[in-house]
C-alpha cells in the first residue's frame, strides 16, 4: 500500500533565504518529508555555484524566480537515510549525487530522450528547497549512485563538471587546438576535461591573476590576460596563423564572446555556456556564416549520458579536481564563501554540514 508521504520528526541546520534583499541566514528548521518517490539524504557535501551567488544576492533573475522562505543549494553529494514508497533500485546507505534539473517527464523534449531540456524544468533550490543543510529531500528521477570510491567533495562536483563535459564534448577536441574563455570554475573544470578528452593545446583567457594561475593548475598549456595581453596575436602565434578550431565560451561576457568567435579557424565550433546578462550582437555574416561556424548552446548534463562520463572520468583518476577546490567552510560560515565568490578570487567552494 503506497504510504503517502512521510513526516520526518527532528531538526536540522540550513542556509536558508529568508527575505526578499541581500543576504541569507543560518536556521534550525524541521528535516523535510518525503514523498513516494523522493528519498531523503544526510548531506556530506556541497559547493556553491554562481547561482547561490545571485540568489544571496538577490540579482533580478533572482527575484523573478525564488519565492522565500528557501533552502538555498544544489550540488550535493549525501548518504541514503530513507527511501520512498515507490524508489526502486536505491537503498538505504548508498552513496549518492543529484542531477539538479527536475525533468517533468510529460513534455516533447523529455518523451525524446531530451530531459536535460525539459519545457517544464524544475531546478533544485531555486523552484524548491535546496541542499545546503544536514539533510534533503531528491527526486528519484535525478537520483545518481555514486561509486564509494569517490570522495564526497568530488562527487558533489559533478554537477558542475558535467557542463563542462557537455561543453567540451561538443568541441570534438582529441588532437586540437581549443580556447576557453573565462576561468572560473566552469572554465577551470573544461582545462582537464579538454585534456582528458585529448586537445593537444589549451590555451586560457582570464582577466582575474588568481583564476590564470588556477587553469596553469588544471592544465592550460597558456594563459592570458585579454585585458591587458593581445588575445589575438598570441592564438595566431601558438596556432601557426591557423587559430583554434574550437572556443569554449565560458565567462559570458560578450567582449570574450566577440573577440574568441573571430580567432576560431573556418569550419570550427563554439560551444556556448556562459550567459550573458543581456542581449548581444554578433557579426553573424562574417564571423559565422561565411565561416560555416557552429554555434553550440550548452544547458545543464545530459541525463545520464554526462553522469556516466563524469563518474568514469573520476573513478579512473583520469581528472584531478584538487586544484579547483580552494576553500571548505562549514554552513554557518557560508557568507565567507559568498564574500570570496564576489571578489573572484577561489576556484569552487565547498560547504560541509
Ligand atoms: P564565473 O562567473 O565564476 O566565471 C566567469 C569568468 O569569466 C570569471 O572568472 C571572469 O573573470 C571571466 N571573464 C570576465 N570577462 C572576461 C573576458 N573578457 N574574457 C575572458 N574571461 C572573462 O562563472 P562559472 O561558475 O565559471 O560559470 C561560467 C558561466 O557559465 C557563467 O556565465 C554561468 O552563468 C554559466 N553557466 C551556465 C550553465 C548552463 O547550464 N548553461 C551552467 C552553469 C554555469
Ligand atoms: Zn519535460
Amino acid at each position: 500500500m503506497d504510504k503517502g508521504v512521510i513526516i520526518v520528526n527532528g531538526k536540522m541546520k540550513a542556509i536558508v533565504k529568508t527575505k526578499n534583499e541581500k543576504g541569507a541566514e543560518v536556521k534550525e528548521v524541521s528535516i523535510p518529508d518525503y514523498g513516494p518517490e523522493q528519498i531523503l539524504i544526510k548531506v556530506e557535501s556541497t559547493s556553491i555555484c554562481g547561482t547561490d551567488l545571485h540568489i544571496y544576492e538577490w540579482n533580478n533573475w533572482a527575484q523573478k524566480n525564488i519565492s522565500v522562505p528557501q533552502i538555498m543549494g544544489h550540488e550535493v553529494a549525501g548518504k541514503v537515510m530513507e527511501v520512498g514508497d515507490r524508489v526502486e533500485n536505491i537503498e538505504k546507505g548508498d552513496f549518492i549525487s543529484a542531477e539538479t534539473h527536475i525533468p517533468c517527464g510529460h513534455c516533447y523534449q523529455c518523451k525524446t530522450g531530451k530531459q536535460h531540456i525539459c519545457n517544464n524544468m524544475k531546478i533544485l533550490g531555486v523552484h524548491k528547497d535546496g541542499v545546503f543543510a544536514e539533510y534533503a529531500v531528491i527526486d528519484e528521477v535525478d537520483v545518481w549512485k555514486n561509486d564509494p570510491s569517490i570522495p564526497a567533495e568530488y562527487a558533489s562536483l559533478q554537477e558542475p563538471m558535467g557542463n563542462a563535459i557537455d561543453t567540451i564534448l561538443a568541441g570534438d577536441v582529441a588532437g586540437k587546438n581549443v580556447l576557453i574563455t573565462g576561468a572560473g570554475p566552469a572554465g577551470l573544470i573544461s582545462v582537464s576535461v579538454a585534456k582528458a578528452f585529448g586537445a593537444t593545446q589549451i590555451i586560457v583567457s582570464e582577466p582575474n591573476d588568481y583564476r590564470r594561475n588556477l587553469a596553469l593548475e588544471m592544465g592550460a598549456d597558456k594563459v592570458v590576460n585579454p585585458l591587458e595581453e593581445d588575445l589575438a596575436g598570441i592564438v595566431y602565434e601558438l596556432t601557426e596563423g591557423i587559430g583554434v578550431d574550437f572556443v569554449a565560451e565560458m565567462s559570458g561576457n560578450e567582449h570574450a564572446l566577440n573577440e574568441s568567435l573571430k580567432l576560431i579557424t573556418a569550419g570550427g565550433k563554439m560551444g556556448l555556456l556562459g550567459l550573458p546578462d543581456d542581449e548581444v550582437s554578433l557579426d553573424l555574416t562574417n564571423d559565422v556564416i561565411f565561416k560555416g561556424i557552429d554555434l553550440i548552446g550548452v544547458t545543464g548534463r545530459e541525463m545520464f549520458n554526462t553522469w556516466y562520463t563524469a563518474s568514469r572520468l573520476l573513478k579512473e583518476e583520469r581528472i584531478d579536481l584538487d586544484p579547483v577546490i580552494t576553500h571548505t567552510f562549514s554552513l554557518e560560515e557560508f557568507e565567507k564563501g559568498m564574500e570570496l565568490m564576489e571578489t573572484g578570487n577561489c576556484g569552487k567552494i565547498i560547504l560541509k554540514p
